[in-house]
């Protein structure tokens, strides 16, 4: 049978041969049913060997600091999933529990012929796929369907920045960037058997204290209704629009492209259809394509993506001797989580992440930069801005989080600027530099208002 996908885009994760058994698609980080190369592949192989596929999602009591906010979106989400997989003839089995020992087991007791699993580049991840990939008695794939570019094709090592990965992406991104197939409908005989959401969803023990958003309807077809309103509203303004925290200038596709409910290979490709090639769209597909495999890249490269030691040498060796320099405001994580510092535009920020689920991009930066200045030491920095970002973001715990907040406080990925107090050569943001690019007052009065 003639491959479907392209064979760079798998790694074999063990040198198990494929058996007779069933074909599992493990989904993960890539919650769709189409536009999905991880599943097309898992299809392929099962019709090779004339075996049923079955997609198994197995959710975890707890991730990171995800809450009901971030595992709501996520149900609703899989919930379609297991609609559009029937649609298709495909069974959907959700398993509660450690993913090391809950796809063990069900591909033990259905004697599976072979796992096909997608890419994250997270520790937690990689944990799991290197228990299962160890202990399981069939061939373990992991199918790259998150990047246009596979993260192992597009560099062997961690990137210094955007301007070294750019170039290799380029190279070979006509060579990814093709039409994907559709799914097909599965013609062997399946029973279904359906998931019980609202039980899943009581039996949750996460933080219920962050409540869900309305204003981001979860799941792939919601995803691909923010893309359409995109291109037909923004898309025409993205390069001028995206960094005034005051305009909806950017897409809003982060929470979906995290929980993988929309392809960036999808959207990609319909941008470049309606964008005829102009500076938005250029700018757009920059974010989209090389600074967000750029992410991928250094969390997949670099064991310390989460910690100060993953920082480069100039910018550890800036920061440390900064460390000891009088901070004007320090704050603990409680002050920060209750935007309670002095600097109501700060606030706002806070705010905005608090109740909407998504600080606006341009925001994201100032407000991780002021956590450096305003705490003992870059290690406290770090940890509280992470702690933050993935407790209340949509789009938290995400490889584009990690290196949001690495580039930020320590210069992952940017240059060293001029010597400053606190900061060192970490690049600087300041109040009134954002007062000279947007309105702040109109910022502060739509997230903050009681400081107005
Ligand atoms: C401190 C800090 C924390 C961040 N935390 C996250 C996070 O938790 N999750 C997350 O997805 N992004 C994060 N970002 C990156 C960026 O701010 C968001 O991706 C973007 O604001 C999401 O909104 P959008 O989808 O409307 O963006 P758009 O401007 O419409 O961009 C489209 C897509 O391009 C990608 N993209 C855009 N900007 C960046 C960037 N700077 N780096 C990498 N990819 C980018 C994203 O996938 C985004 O969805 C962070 C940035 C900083 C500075």
């Amino acid at each position: 049978m003639k491959h479907i996908i392209d064979q760079r885009r798998i790694h074999p994760l063990n040198d198990h041969p494929i058996g007779d058994g069933p074909i599992l698609y493990w989904m993960s980080r890539d919650q769709r049913a189409h536009d999905n190369w991880a599943l097309l592949h898992a299809q392929t192989l099962a019709s090779e060997k004339n075996q049923e596929l079955i997609v198994v999602f197995c959710l975890v009591p707890h991730f990171l600091e995800a809450t009901i906010r971030q595992y709501g979106f996520m149900l609703k989400g899989l919930e379609e999933v297991e609609q559009e997989l029937e649609k298709h003839n495909i069974r959907f089995h959700l398993l509660q529990g450690d993913p090391s020992k809950e796809i063990l087991a069900y591909a033990h007791k259905i004697k599976a012929g072979a796992i096909v699993t997608d890419f994250d580049p997270l520790h937690i991840k990689k944990k799991w796929r290197e228990s299962v990939a160890h202990s399981c008695e069939c061939a373990l794939y992991e199918v790259d369907t998150h990047n246009i570019v596979p993260c192992r094709i597009a560099s062997p090592k961690q990137e210094f920045g955007a301007y070294t990965l750019r170039p290799k992406i380029h190279k070979v991104l006509h060579e990814y960037l093709t039409d994907i197939p559709s799914l097909k409908k599965q013609t062997l005989e399946v029973s279904h058997k359906k998931t019980h959401w609202k039980d899943v969803y009581d039996s949750l023990h996460v933080d219920m204290s962050v409540p869900e958003v309305q204003w981001c309807i979860s799941g792939e077809k919601a995803a691909h209704r923010v893309l359409k309103q995109f291109i037909h509203e923004r898309l025409h303004a993205y390069n001028t629009d995206r960094n005034d925290p005051t305009k909806d200038g950017q897409s809003d596709l982060s929470p979906y492209l995290h929980f993988g409910q929309i392809s960036a290979q999808r959207v990609a490709l319909e941008i470049k259809k309606h964008g005829h090639g102009h500076i938005h769209m250029q700018a757009f597909l920059e974010e989209l394509i090389v600074r967000k495999e750029l992410s991928d890249n250094f969390c997949h490269y670099n064991p310390h993506y989460d910690s100060v030691v993953g920082f480069p040498a100039w910018a550890q060796k800036t920061l440390k001797e900064h460390e000891k320099d009088a901070r004007e405001y320090t704050y603990t994580r409680t002050v920060f989580e209750h935007a309670h510092t002095h600097d109501p535009l700060w606030n706002a920020a806070q705010l905005q992440m608090v109740h909407t689920g998504k600080m606006h991009g341009y925001m994201r930066m100032y407000w991780a930069k002021k956590i450096l200045e305003w705490t003992k030491n870059p290690e406290e920095a770090l940890q509280i801005a992470l702690y933050l970002n993935d407790k209340y973001e949509l789009d938290g715990r995400d490889p584009n989080g990690y290196v949001g907040v690495a580039w930020s406080i320590g210069g992952v990925h940017d240059r060293a600027w001029f010597d400053r107090d606190i900061f060192g050569k970490i690049r600087y943001m300041s109040y009134n530099g954002c007062k000279s690019k947007f309105d702040v007052a109109g910022y502060i009065k739509k997230y903050n208002p009681k400081e107005e």
